[in-house]
């Protein structure tokens, strides 16, 4: 999958001297408008395995602020590719264009198949599409973590830890794997759920990694005023924008461990920025109707 890429760049953040470590942002959100961070990751090595076995359609599921459902219908317009999403909620049906996400990937030419939480989960939805090249939820697989091998370069090897937001476990699994034996990889899932640990085994098989579970905030998607407070806050010190669903979470979550003494002084931080901003608009649209303020 050849688009054309810009560099992400360690970005430093201004931190009090008192914390006592260093801490970067590894701007992947930057490098892509629309196929964003680690989605671009996800999806390159998987575009090239659907074109090398001849498929025209692509295949996927996702919920209603699915940053990988706007990355999968981009990619395929992209690249020539029908593709159809497995939407959960049965209820959005009649809601696409209120949804910032889903609008956005039925522009570019998504079709959609809504089915209530109970029936997302089953395989016998999959027997029935036989020439789609499936790519499962949130776009985990070998070959998504192979792309995810890619985040991490020559100049980030003097980091001692390295930080990500953490979804299915696809990103944090390929950190780890190009990661250095020095270096501690830390995750911190967005979502409440104890099968993470074990997906991630699945993919790796160094031990220098740890999930942080503190940062959920509820659950996926979940999100109260203390977060969207640091997340403007952040962007007004740092001119960082952050999204709410994974790298608001996970930043708040570092600046909490800084405070706490987590990180020996002297420590150099190295965070990834894994995108998700197109997931603002939809996510402002649930703020308003909640009276909370808005993401700025
Ligand atoms: C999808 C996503 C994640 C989670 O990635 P996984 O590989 O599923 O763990 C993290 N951050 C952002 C912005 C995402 O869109």
């Amino acid at each position: 999958m050849m688009f054309q890429l810009h560099k992400s760049l360690n970005q430093k953040i201004n931190l009090p001297p008192e914390f006592g470590v260093e801490l970067f942002l590894k701007r992947e959100d930057e490098i892509h408008p629309f196929v964003s961070g680690n989605k671009y990751r996800k999806l390159k090595y998987n575009i090239e395995e659907a074109q090398k076995k001849g498929f025209k359609k692509l295949l996927t599921f996702g919920g209603a602020y699915s940053n990988h459902i706007a990355a999968v219908a981009y990619a395929g317009h992209m690249f020539g590719f029908e593709t159809l999403g497995i939407i959960r909620g049965d209820e959005l049906k009649d809601r696409i264009d209120d949804n910032a996400t889903l609008s956005f990937a039925k522009n570019h030419g998504m079709q959609f198949e809504f089915v209530t939480r109970e029936a997302y989960r089953t395989d016998k939805l999959i027997n029935d599409y036989q020439d789609y090249y499936i790519i499962p939820e949130g776009g985990t697989n070998v070959l998504a973590v192979k792309g995810c091998e890619e985040i991490l370069t020559e100049m980030d090897v003097d980091f001692n830890y390295i930080c990500t937001s953490v979804g299915t476990g696809g990103t944090v699994s390929g950190l780890i794997n190009c990661s250095q034996p020095s270096q501690q990889v830390l995750g911190f899932p967005a979502l409440k759920g104890s099968f993470l640990q074990e997906d991630i085994s699945k993919f790796v098989s160094k031990p220098n990694w740890k999930l942080i579970t503190d940062y959920h905030f509820g659950g996926y998607a979940k999100i109260n005023l203390e977060l969207i407070r640091f997340i403007n806050a952040f962007k007004e010190q740092q001119h960082i924008q952050l999204d709410p669903v994974y790298t608001g979470k996970m930043m708040f979550g570092i600046f909490d461990l800084i405070q706490k003494g987590y990180f020996p002084k002297g420590s150099r931080i190295l965070a990834i920025h894994t995108g998700g901003l197109q997931g603002i608009e939809g996510m402002n649209n649930t703020l308003k109707q909640k009276n909370l303020p808005l993401i700025e």
